[in-house]
């Protein structure tokens, strides 16, 4: 039976969740920090722990089969690979920002300065498309200090909170791209039986993630209006209990709803409302 080959951060603000979100599948393998490749126990599939800068290219070149990487890895190394599925984690944008203190004060502004990036095939395509020539400057890391330094007037850097651009006296100024992190296999992959198996695993996990399984008590003549905020994957389970007059309802919500729904359920007469995580969601 054919391996499959799946590339993953080593290290990084992808390791943890793609390692999670491995596991959490069912799948059984040693994390260690020190090798690059570590086989999975119980499905045909090996895991190889790389610098996620290479994840792209490793995948349409078909030494790996299946990597998981943010998108702006993506587009940078501007690799033909197919998108297999998002992933929900690693949630950043790439964004243009300026000196607290600059007197640029729209995109045009930004003609002929210069910008400092680590990402720059992502900015050139971004200002060719607005028209706009600066000059943009490569660098390999601490973009956020080169303003300061007076090597660049902005920069174009990842942002999730915004404390890196505040800390350094710097503010969003345009949005160049949003990114997360990202299943990639080589093209016309998505046909594989094995990858496609892997892809459902994924994808009931992801599902999982999303929704609460949710037990309460209600009387029973409060019913009608308690059914009325559970729309349940299907319909909700209702099981009589030993009070007269009392029933326990069993659904599954999203977890976006969750808050609004509880308070709402209260008010409904809803009691001993009990809320449980789920591991697996299989359609
Ligand atoms: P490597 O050593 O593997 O090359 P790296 O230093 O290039 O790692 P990390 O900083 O670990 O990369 O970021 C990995 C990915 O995490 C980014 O490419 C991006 O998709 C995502 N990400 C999420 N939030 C942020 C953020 N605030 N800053 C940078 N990257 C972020
Ligand atoms: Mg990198």
């Amino acid at each position: 039976m054919k391996t499959l080959k799946i590339a993953i951060q080593k290290s990084g603000r992808l390791n943890e969740k793609s390692v999670e979100l491995l596991k959490n599948c069912g799948l059984n393998f040693e994390n260690y920090k020190s090798s690059l490749i570590s086989p999975v126990s119980n499905f045909p599939l090996e895991i190889l722990f790389l610098r996620d800068d290479d994840i792209p290219e490793y995948v349409q070149d078909g030494i790996a089969d299946l990597g998981i990487v943010g998108e702006n890895v993506i587009q940078e190394t501007e690799v033909k690979v197919s998108y297999l599925q998002r992933l929900g984690f690693g949630k950043c944008s790439l964004k243009i920002a300026i000196p607290n203190h600059s007197d640029i004060s729209s995109l045009a502004g930004l003609n002929g300065k210069a910008i400092a990036t680590t990402y720059p095939v992502i900015l050139k395509k971004y200002l060719v498309g607005h028209k706009i020539e600066s000059d943009i400057r490569t660098i390999s890391g601490s973009v956020e200090i080169s303003p300061g330094l007076g090597l660049s007037d902005a920069i174009c850097d990842l942002v999730s909170t915004g404390g890196t651009l505040k800390s350094n006296g710097l503010k969003a100024f345009a949005d160049v791209m949003n990114s997360e992190a990202v299943l990639i296999g080589r093209e016309g992959s998505e046909n594989d039986d094995l990858i496609q198996e892997l892809i459902q695993r994924i994808q009931s996990v992801l599902r999982a993630k999303e929704t609460k399984y949710v037990v309460l008590n209600a009387p029973k003549e409060n019913l009608k209006d308690v059914l009325a905020l559970l729309p349940g994957v299907k319909s909700p389970s209702v099981v009589p209990l030993a009070e007269d007059g009392w029933v326990a309802v069993h659904t599954v919500i999203p977890e976006r709803d969750f808050w609004d729904r509880i308070s709402q359920l209260k008010q409904a007469g809803a009691q001993g409302i009990v809320v449980m995580p789920i591991e697996k969601i299989i359609l």
